[in-house]
Order: structure tokens, then sequence, then C-alpha cells
């Protein structure tokens, strides 16, 4: 009889490291492609891609970043209480919902204007207070937010509003920077060029996402807002090499490793049917911790470095792994590398059908999280 406590249960069935080292790398290394006239933000909207604003931020306010952009704003004043300084800058891009003017104005939160409807809106809830910070979005042919062009016109000759909001910034999002010759990018570009001169006056710009600064400094402007390069994913969706550094190490424990016979079948649905004798490795980890489950019988794990394929359909706690080739002994309490040096989240992610942005957003909270590189 082992002792329970030296066989190692009571360690964690997972981990999940963020790598605060090399979401800095990426960041620095997207700055170096930056002219001195150009401001470098983040974009930390959904807990930073799912991996924690509030150890992300700071770690990037190391490295000089004082621009943040997040979805909404609650998000905002979260962030807003872990930013070491008052003075950084914290958008909010869907806009002016969810708390009041004076909530924007408390916790110095710049709202995104993403029509002239949000213009009137914002100039009737600021009236009468100093001028109020705000960035105004564009539309050039994403069509999901930001002004028409009949928006632009009426904020032109709109002389109230220009004179009731500070505007920060006039941007606009690009659809289709992550395949550089799409000519959608060009299209964007001369629309952005356009639309901004039609406001006839002299403003601050920004445009690119991390793809869009991958696409050459006339996508550049004033401010650029990267969000998925932080993080390790590949902004060229179409390009097997990734310039930046993977910022998580998911790993999960092995709970039971058993024998198979030829025929037996492996978990729900019975998806999965051995050919020969097998080896299988039950790992904890789930689609409840964001192990997508449509990684049936699709998804890979690493086990001492070998890479298995997962049998049989993912559970919400659980799956089940092949790990006959595996020549060293595998046993119980072993790890499993979900995501990590050998396995990018842009590899899980194409296992999967999906992207790696939903990959770590989706990211499940009983990880036991590690923020490594501080
Ligand atoms: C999410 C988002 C970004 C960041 O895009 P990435 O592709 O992650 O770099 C930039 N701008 C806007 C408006 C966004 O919504």
């Amino acid at each position: 009889m082992t002792d329970p406590a030296a066989s190692g249960h009571e360690a964690p069935l997972s981990t999940l490291e963020i790598h605060l080292d090399r979401i800095a790398w990426n960041y620095l290394f997207l700055k170096k492609r930056l002219s001195a006239g150009t401001d470098c933000s983040a974009v930390v909207k959904a807990d930073a891609y799912g991996l924690g604003a509030d150890k992300v931020a700071p770690a990037l306010h190391r490295q000089g970043c004082r621009h943040f952009f997040v979805g909404n704003a609650d998000e905002g004043v979260a962030l807003r209480q872990v930013l070491p300084d008052a003075d950084s800058s914290i958008y909010i891009l869907n806009g002016p919902w969810g708390a009041t003017a004076g909530d924007f104005a408390h916790h110095r939160l710049v709202p995104v204007l993403n029509s002239y409807a949000d213009v009137q809106f914002w100039m009737a809830a600021v009236a009468g207070k100093a001028p109020s910070p705000v960035v105004l979005h564009i539309d050039t042919g994403m069509n999901r937010l930001g002004f028409s062009a009949a928006d632009v016109a009426a904020m032109k000759n709109d002389a109230a509003a220009w004179q009731a909001l500070d505007v920060r910034y006039v941007m606009s999002h690009l659809a289709c920077a992550d395949d550089p010759p799409h000519r959608k990018n060009q299209e964007q570009l001369d629309r952005f060029r356009d639309l901004t001169q039609a406001l006839g006056r002299p403003l601050r710009f920004s445009l690119a996402n991390s793809a869009g600064i991958l696409l050459g400094s006339k996508y550049h402007y004033d401010l650029v807002r990267p969000g998925c390069a932080l993080y390790g994913i590949n902004p060229l969706s179409f390009s097997d090499h990734n310039n930046f550094q993977g910022a998580v190490t998911l790993r999960a424990r092995i709970v039971q490793v058993r024998d198979l016979a030829p025929a037996d079948t492996v978990g729900y649905g019975a998806t999965y049917t051995t050919k020969s004798r097998a080896k299988a490795a039950t790992i904890s980890v789930g689609y409840a911790d964001g192990y997508l489950r449509s990684l049936s019988d699709r998804g890979y794990v690493f086990i001492h470095g070998v890479k298995c394929p997962v049998i049989g359909r993912v559970s919400m706690d659980l799956i089940t792994a092949d790990v006959s080739q595996v020549t060293r002994p595998v046993q119980p309490g072993d790890w499993a590398e979900i995501i990590g040096t050998h396995q990018p989240v842009d590899s899980v992610a194409r296992q999967a059908g999906t992207i790696g942005y939903e990959i770590l957003t989706a990211l499940g909270t009983r990880y036991k999280k590690e923020y490594t590189g501080v």
C-alpha cells in the first residue's frame, strides 16, 4: 500500500500557467515595429482573452503601456482598480452602455461612440460637464460597429458636439487583416482616409489590430490596438510561422490508465472502437474547462513528449487519450500537456475547428492559475 500523500494525490489536477514575461516580450516585439509617433495600446477585453486582466494589464503597464481597451464598462471599472496610475486611458469598445455617465467620469473610462446616435446620447448625458473624453469609431467596411458615411457628415457639421466632446481618437477596425493580400485591407485603408478627411479637423487616428500592425506602417497611425498577438495567437491565421511567444501552458493530470481489448469502445456514445489492444489514459480536463467538445475523437495531448490522440467524446470533466505509443511508463498522476511548447493554442484551435481566441476565452475557472515571469 503506497502512501497517498507520497503519490501526489494532494497536488492540483490541472494547472494553467500564464507566462507574463512572454506577454511582455510580445508587446515589445510589436512596439519595436512602430515609429516614434505611434503609441501601442493593449486590448484586454474579456479578462485579457481569458488570461486575467488583473495580472496582464499591470504587467503591460510595467512595459510602458498606457492605453487599454476593454469590452464593456464593468471590465473598465475592474481594470481601473488594478492599474497603478490614474493616468492610463481605459477605452470601452462597446460604447456608453451598462453604467451612468457619472460612473464613466468617476472611473475615468472613455467610451467609444459607435454612431452619431451615440454622440447625441452622450452629449445629453454629459451636458454641462467639461469636454468629455471619447473615441469615435467609423465603420470602413466591417459593418459591425461604427459611424456610417451619413453619421460622419452629421458629425462634421455638429459644432456643439465638437465643443462638448474631447475626441481622443478616431478609430476603425479591419475585417481581413489576418489575410494580408485580401483586397479589403487596402479598401478599408482608403475609406478610413476619405472619411477621416471628411471630418475636416486635425485629429488622432487608430486603425490596426495585431494583424493590422503587421500590414505595415501606413496602417499604424497614432495608436495601434493589438490583442491576440500579446497572448501568443498568430495574427496571420493562414501562416504556419508565428512570431509571437505562446502565453499559456495548460497541463492536466492523468487520473487513470487502463488496458483496452480489440473492439472495446470508449466514452459516451461509444464513438471510438479499438482496432487492437491499446492503452488509454483518462485525463482530468473536459468541456466544462473549455476543452471543447468538438475535440472529441479529433484532439491531441502530449504525454512524456509523445503526441497522443483523444479517443471518444470529450465529457464534462474528463477526456481519454490513446497512450499506446508512449514508451515511458504512463501512470496516474502523470501530466498531459494540453496547450504548451509541443502544441500551441492555434494547433488546438485547428483541431477543434475554431480560432485561438475562442480556445483562450473558453478556458474555464477550475485550473490552478500560476503567473510566471512576473
Ligand atoms: C478585439 C479588438 C481588437 C484586437 O484584435 P486582435 O485581432 O486580437 O489583435 C482591436 N480592435 C477592436 C475594435 C477589437 O474589437
